[in-house]
């Protein structure tokens, strides 16, 4: 054995470490689900890489999970014969946490513990939720391809430091040990252990096994009750090794190959925790078997809360839907298997026609997995049109976790935009606060008698919306409109030009008619005339045009822009961004009634009028949410216009 190196934990580590023990307390036997969940990928992995070099799993093929405790030494023991680490692997994944989101989730704390469990929930708890239970976790474990003088001693506890040793390990695989604490006991109990395991683990493709209680059986022999391994719910093997007599917990058989009758719920979503790595429920799933030109099972989950991880809200480091081929774990596919814009759904596709060397540039041409591609699109969407008649509530909860994500469909997928539209919720003037609650379906089924169109309009956040001098005809009317701010929807909006052959029109654009087919005075325009004569030309180097509005009820003035110019709210996030945007004058819109307006139609100062007409402008660019060019300039022009209209003391 080598010299023992100590080395520091990643400070990150360390946050989450103090965090999984003290937050989840109060479930502490999850790491048992962890655990086990850590050894059944280890065993995927090392069937994955076996494919290339059988000689992997030569002299030991049959790949298993096994859980040993001792009470003298009050260890519990989780060992795998799958893929095992090497040094710089036990390095990475014991010593750091590369997770993406890691930071922004360590921000997101908030002290309080039991809010905080639910965070970590989402995060995933992993191989440190071992501390939660130990005082000190020892990982023994060898890669598979590499000799057995390359084994690895890690161990820790859980204070900053872990050390590592180099040890001769025959074995391929993972042990990891876990010294309980004084007061966890309860591990050590047999009929416990036995009992969480059966919980935890029933949905694992591989065996799960515990000694035997009665050691020295003779011999394996056929359970004489007639317990037969596929209908009964724990499946009794005996199996001969190192002169332990093992039985296996759990059914053993991957659970999507098993009949949709004989899983429950609760399979479902021990499944669901498994392949996702979180403690969060699903909200709905889909089992299919498909048979025929090509054969296939796929089950889908939709997860109730989007984790932590970039790997959602990152459109091109897509995890979640795992590519299974005959059994055999081959790759997360998520990209290959599902468009950007459904990366939220989880789960599996098994196939068996696809060939067991196929690559990742393999799959992006193949026909079969175009199929299949095209299949869980179908199944995702069916499956969130059935969530919306099924559970209302619970489609909201998908709503505000992905409907964010769903939104990029519409410009992802045209074949299945009015499907995809139907599924989007929105803020709105009828809605229920900022919630995105609306559909389209509910808007059109409160539009008034003679309204054609869907209003709607876009800006920087909630209140900016609602506060939009543009809505305030529409609102003082009666008439809905729906309220857009999130950073995706003016793109969005720019496919959804119509739904159930209603067109949507962004109020802020274009001429505007009044909500009413009747409310068509023009009249206005000759009454009005020498008022837009005159702040057209104050403010010809700033607007295209000056004309009296129907929008408008209690604001003076607002900006427009031409029916298919950039909104204003784009045409900022655009520049943000760095791109040039096409600078088109806006128009502005005034309501002459207002006492502002009479104000400067009255006012015979030039340089008074010539002020008021600059900040008419000005505060309609403040109201749209935008930026003034020369703000000193505002503020002078307004404390002038303020200091004048003060009454004389
Ligand atoms: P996660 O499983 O969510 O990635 P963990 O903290 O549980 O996070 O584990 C970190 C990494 O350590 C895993 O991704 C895996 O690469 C490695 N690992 C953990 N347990 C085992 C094991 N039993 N065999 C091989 N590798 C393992």
């Amino acid at each position: 054995m080598s010299d023992v190196k100590k080395h520091a934990f990643q400070a990150e580590v360390q946050q989450v470490l103090q965090l999984v023990i003290h937050s989840l307390y109060s479930h502490k036997e999850i790491f048992l689900r962890e655990l086990i969940s850590n050894a059944s990928d280890a065993c995927d992995k090392l069937r994955f890489e076996a494919l290339a070099k059988p000689e992997l799993a030569a002299t030991d093929t049959e790949l298993r999970v096994e859980i040993e405790m001792d009470t003298e030494a009050r260890t519990l023991t989780v060992r795998d014969n799958g893929i095992g680490m090497s040094e710089d692997e036990v390095i990475e994944n014991l010593g750091t946490i590369a997770r993406s989101g890691t930071k922004s989730f360590l921000e997101s704390l908030s002290g309080d513990a039991r809010e905080d469990a639910h965070l970590i929930g989402q995060f995933g708890v992993g191989f440190y939720s071992g501390f939660i239970v130990a005082d000190r976790l020892t990982v023994e474990t060898r890669r598979a391809d590499l000799s057995a003088d390359q084994g690895v001693r890690w161990s820790s506890d859980g204070s900053g430091e872990y050390e590592m040793a180099t040890i001769e390990r025959a074995e391929r695989g993972t042990s990891v040990i876990l010294h309980l604490k004084e007061a966890e006991g309860e591990f050590l109990q047999s009929w416990r252990l036995q009992q969480l395991i059966t919980r935890y683990s029933d949905h694992i493709a591989f065996p799960i096994r515990v000694p035997e209680a009665k050691p020295a059986v003779e011999e394996s022999k056929e359970s004489e009750d007639g317990e037969d391994g596929e209908d009964g719910k724990k499946v009794e093997t005996k199996v001969e090794s190192d002169e332990i007599t093992w039985t296996t917990l759990n059914h053993a058989s991957a659970l999507w190959t098993r009949p949709k009758a004989e899983i429950s719920d609760e399979d479902y979503q021990g499944f669901y925790k498994h392949i996702h790595h979180g403690m969060d429920e699903a909200l709905t799933w889909s089992h299919n078997r498909v048979e025929g030109k090509q054969s296939y099972t796929s089950l889908l989950f939709v997860p109730s809360k989007a984790p932590f991880d970039a790997m959602w809200s990152d459109r091109n480091e897509r995890k979640g839907l795992k590519l299974y081929i005959r059994r055999v774990f081959i790759m997360d596919a998520s990209e290959q298997l599902l468009p950007a814009y459904l990366r939220f759904v989880q789960g599996v596709v098994d196939s068996d026609d696809l060939p067991l060397n196929v690559s990742r540039e393999l799959l992006q041409e193949n026909k079969l997995v175009s199929q299949i591609r095209a299949a869980c699109t179908k199944r995702s969407l069916d499956l969130l049109d059935k969530l919306v008649i099924d559970d209302a509530e619970k489609f909201q909860q998908f709503s505000d976790s992905f409907g964010n994500v769903l939104k990029e469909g519409m410009g992802e997928d045209f074949g299945n935009r009015e499907r995809i539209a139907k599924l989007l919720r929105f803020a709105s003037t009828k809605g229920d606060g900022a919630k995105q609650t609306v559909s389209l379906d509910q808007y059109i089924e409160r539009m008034k008698g003679d309204q054609t169109v869907i209003y709607f309009v876009t800006a920087d956040s909630y209140n900016a919306a609602k506060g939009s001098p543009q809505i305030e005809a529409l609102k003082s009317q009666d008439v809905e409109v729906l309220l857009l701010f999130d950073r995706i929807d003016e793109w969005m909006v720019g496919y959804l030009n119509e739904y159930a052959g209603k067109p949507l029109r962004h109020v802020a654009k274009g001429e505007f008619e009044g909500a009413s087919a009747t409310d068509k005075s023009d009249e206005v325009s000759e009454e009005h005339k020498p008022l837009v004569d005159k702040l057209a030309e104050l403010l010809k180097e700033r607007v295209k045009e000056v004309r009296p509005s129907k929008r408008l009820v209690d604001s003076p003035a607002c900006l427009v822009l031409d029916e298919h110019a950039m909104a204003m709210h784009m045409q900022r996030l655009m520049k943000e961004a760095g791109h040039e945007v096409p600078s088109d004058l806006p128009v502005l819109e005034i309501n002459p009634g207002h006492p502002l307006l009479q104000r400067f139609a009255a006012e015979g100062n030039d340089e008074q009028a010539a002020d008021l007409a600059l900040l008419l402008h000005e505060q309609a660019v403040i109201g749209e949410g935008g930026q003034l060019d020369d703000p000193a300039a505002f503020v002078q022009r307004m404390n002038r216009v303020l200091a004048g209209s003060a009454p004389a003391a």
